[in-house]
């Protein structure tokens, strides 16, 4: 079988897909006036059957999971039917989603019921008013009783994700918050640091605050540093003995944040990114239009490897073509 390895040894057993740039929140870092039609580029979004074809090659080059983000993947039309397909017609084992939880509540029980292995979900805070102010919605209750029904509903692999912002939710206050909503909890958390991106420079230099204040909390706290397999991905994660759940830390300005990178990205337009920052990627919705493209695509796909850099050089300030992760899926 075809493995997809790059020039530095990495392997890809992971694919992050968009599937639209569409979202329906504001977030501060990523879209803080809403989503804004790009009439720079009027391609359509990926279709169902271009998807499934990408899917199908990439599970072909050993990739054993797709993530679909955005964008909100929700707000598709077609979005339970494109989980459908793929869990069954794809060969990938295991398909994830990442959500802002809009109205999750309500469709806890359709998600519950895609067959879906694995749902992120983003809260930047778990009080109501900083959650509103951070997302420009005031729907932390929905979210918070959508994962109630999810677990309800049998559903287990539930992680939260937080962008980490200095003064909003840095605190020991937010960070106790955390910790006592994980105790009893089978969820894990992740701060994900503030990543600088071409659009967000005023708000990275006002609220970036590097990881290391979190993580000093939980060696404060008697959490344990738990080390993975080689296919775990950059996150750092933390366990103690006394909390059902885990937590976790994303630091993609940490020195070592790239050397265990097994991701690639779609974009919602078919373009291959072989990082989430620079402007290395090309499109392959050419050969996204007949099942007999298959070989082509792969050979394709396979070739772009070599061009895969050692590492986003986001220290640097270079967030390549990165207008904001909405666009690359974040
Ligand atoms: N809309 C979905 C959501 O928010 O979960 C999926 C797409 S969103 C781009 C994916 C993740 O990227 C979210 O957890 C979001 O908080 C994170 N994100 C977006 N912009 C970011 C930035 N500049 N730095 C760090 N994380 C960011
Ligand atoms: Fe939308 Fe996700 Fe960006 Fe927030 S982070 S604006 S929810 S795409």
């Amino acid at each position: 079988m075809n493995i997809l390895k790059d020039s530095f040894g990495r392997t890809f057993p992971y694919i992050r897909m968009s599937i639209t740039d569409v979202c329906n929140f504001k977030c501060g870092y990523c879209l803080p006036n809403g989503y804004q039609i790009d009439r720079s580029d009027s391609r359509k979004f990926l279709h169902l059957d271009e998807i499934k074809r990408l899917a199908k090659c990439f599970s072909e080059l050993g990739v054993r999971k797709i993530r679909i983000t955005g964008g909100e993947p929700t707000v598709r039309k077609d979005f339970y039917e494109i989980i459908r397909i793929l869990k069954i017609e794809s060969g990938i084992k295991n398909v994830v989603i990442t959500t802002n939880g809009y109205h999750l509540d309500r469709k806890a029980k359709f998600l519950a019921n895609t067959g879906l292995n694995g749902i992120n979900i983003s809260i930047d805070s778990l009080n109501r008013e900083t959650f509103k102010n951070i997302t420009g919605h005031d729907r932390l209750p929905e979210i918070l009783q959508g994962i109630k029904n999810l677990q309800d509903f049998g559903f287990e692999n539930i992680k939260i994700n937080g962008v980490l912002l200095n003064e909003i939710n840095s605190t020991k206050k937010d960070f106790d918050e955390w910790s006592n909503f994980i105790q009893n909890n089978k969820i894990d958390f992740r701060y994900i640091e503030l990543m600088q991106t071409g659009d967000n420079l005023e708000y990275f230099k006002k609220y970036h605050i590097p990881s290391k204040v979190f993580k000093n909390y939980l060696d404060e706290n008697k959490w344990i540093y738990q080390t993975f397999g080689k296919d775990a991905g950059p996150s750092l994660n933390y366990i103690n003995p006394e909390y059902k759940g885990k937590f976790g830390i994303i630091a993609p300005y940490s020195k070592d944040f790239c050397k265990s990178c097994n991701r690639l990205r779609i974009t919602s337009r078919g373009d291959l990114r072989l990082c989430l920052f620079g402007n290395t990627g090309i499109s392959v919705r050419h050969l996204l239009q007949n099942d007999n493209q298959l070989s082509e695509l792969k050979d394709l796909i396979l070739k772009q490897m070599q061009f895969k850099k050692e590492s986003h050089y986001l220290e640097l300030g270079k967030t390549g073509s990165t207008k904001n992760l909405s666009k690359t899926g974040g």
